[in-house]
């Protein structure tokens, strides 16, 4: 609407109604009274009009106002372009809103907004899920009563937010959250949690891995200072305990130069990231080295090994698939008591390839099996045992198939031995 309303309108529409209506009044001699009914109708007019904007306003649900002719129409119109403005803004403000909210959802952290006084604000759906929280329900309650955790009551009370603390979840113990305090705005309070679970884990098993290997050397390192300090005096020592000794000493070094290659090779394997369809691995000849390689090993033992190998050919990295056929093979012939019967496969199982190596030996129980392949993990945990290994074994398998996708399984039954397999996917096999 362009229209201007002004005083010089007032005065124009005025003049236009009431010298009409006095020269009528002139014209037929009653001059006042004509001007009076004139002025009554008009004073009615504008009650009707006045009547149909409150009702319009008070009863009335469309946002068009009804049609008013002369100066009403400015009022009216008036009120529907302040309320159109009005709408506009609102519906700004919600579509912020809104943005701002799926913002808060799309962060991985819970976020919880609540006042100087502790009372919950809003919440996203990750600070319901981490702390059981309900809202808008909850909306309005201190969070003290809604987290009951005595050091997360203590962190709020002492309102000293600088430095985060941590605390399990409510709702889930095993899910370690950590929480920390953010004031911004106008006395406004963004608290943010973090689950750390798989963090406090890892740095866990970084203090395992670390008190593990100073451990696995120290007791060679402590077998072989107490030879070396016997062979000091070694004019006091027959020839037979001094050879004893020096093939003591000589398994100790044994030990820790084992020790030392399987870690290098674990961490050699969290290094090689190179591109696996590069290269192609020629399983039959590869099998057949190893083949003769493990004879060796069977020496002692005098197992009955076979190797039925089909021709196919994978893409892979060679070092690393030789190191997890050789571990499976030498388990299998170490832990299978002598005279054992020991079967190594290559075949295809529906589209994909599957390498097995199944002995008869002493098997496995089974709440062993899903903990075989971490690192250090033994079933016999004497550390200075003759048939107990590093424990690191099946560890770098296990790593050394996740690089080919793949999986170590392994089945077993007590007092009649073990089958270990895993399958090669389709998409990394060499069609013949
Ligand atoms: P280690 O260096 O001790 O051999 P591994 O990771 O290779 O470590 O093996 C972990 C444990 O699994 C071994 O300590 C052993 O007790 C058990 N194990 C592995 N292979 C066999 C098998 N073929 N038969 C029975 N037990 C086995």
């Amino acid at each position: 609407m362009d229209r201007r309303y002004s005083v010089f309108f007032i005065i124009r529409s005025l003049l236009w109604f009431i010298i009409p209506v006095g020269i009528l009044g002139w014209l037929v001699g009653h001059f006042w009274a004509v001007l009076a009914l004139a002025l009554i109708g008009l004073l009615l007019w504008h009650y009707f009009y006045q009547y149909k904007l409150v009702d319009w306003l008070w009863h009335r649900r469309a946002m068009l106002p009804p049609r008013a002719p002369g100066s009403w129409s400015y009022i009216y119109d008036g009120i529907y372009r302040t309320q159109r403005r009005s709408q506009q803004r609102r519906r700004a403000l919600v579509r912020v809103l809104r943005r701002f909210r799926e913002a808060a959802e799309a962060i991985p952290d819970a976020a919880i907004v609540f006042s100087p006084s502790g009372g919950l604000i809003w919440c996203n759906k990750l600070g319901q899920f981490y702390f059981g929280l309900k809202w808008p329900s909850d909306a309005g309650i201190r969070l003290s009563n809604l987290i009951r955790h005595p050091e997360f009551i203590a962190y709020l009370r002492q309102a000293d937010f600088n430095h985060e603390i941590h605390i399990p979840s409510p709702v889930n113990d095993d899910i370690e959250l950590e929480i920390r305090v953010i004031p911004y705005g106008d006395e406004q309070y963004l608290l943010i949690a973090r689950d750390v679970t798989q963090l406090k884990q890892l740095e866990q098993m970084r203090k395992d891995f670390v008190a593990n290997v100073s451990h696995e050397l120290k007791t060679p390192l402590t077998v072989l200072q107490g030879y070396l300090e016997l062979l000091e005096q070694a004019d006091s020592l027959s020839p037979a305990m001094i050879n004893k000794a020096v093939h003591e000493m000589q398994g100790q070094s044994e030990r820790m130069r084992h020790l030392v290659q399987q870690l290098l090779s674990l961490s050699r394997m969290d290094m090689n990231r190179h591109e696996l369809f590069d290269k192609v691995v020629d399983m039959p000849r590869l099998l057949q080295e190893i083949e003769r390689e493990v004879q060796q090993l069977n020496q002692a033992k005098q197992h009955t090994i076979s190797f039925h190998v089909e021709p196919i050919h994978i893409h892979g990295l060679e070092g690393e698939l030789r190191s997890v056929l050789v571990n499976l093979i030498a388990n299998a012939i170490q832990y299978t008591q002598p005279h054992g019967v020991i079967e190594v496969r290559w075949q295809m199982v529906g589209d994909e390839a599957e390498f097995s190596v199944t002995d008869n030996g002493p098997g496995i129980a089974a709440e062993h099996l899903g903990r075989l392949t971490e690192r250090f993990y033994r079933i016999d945990k004497d550390r200075n045992s003759k048939t107990g290994g590093t424990g690191l074994g099946l560890a770098i398998v296990q790593q050394a198939l996740d690089y080919h996708h793949s999986r170590l399984v392994i089945d077993s039954v007590l007092k009649q031995g073990s089958r270990f397999s895993f399958r090669i996917s389709q998409e990394l096999i060499i069609p013949a």
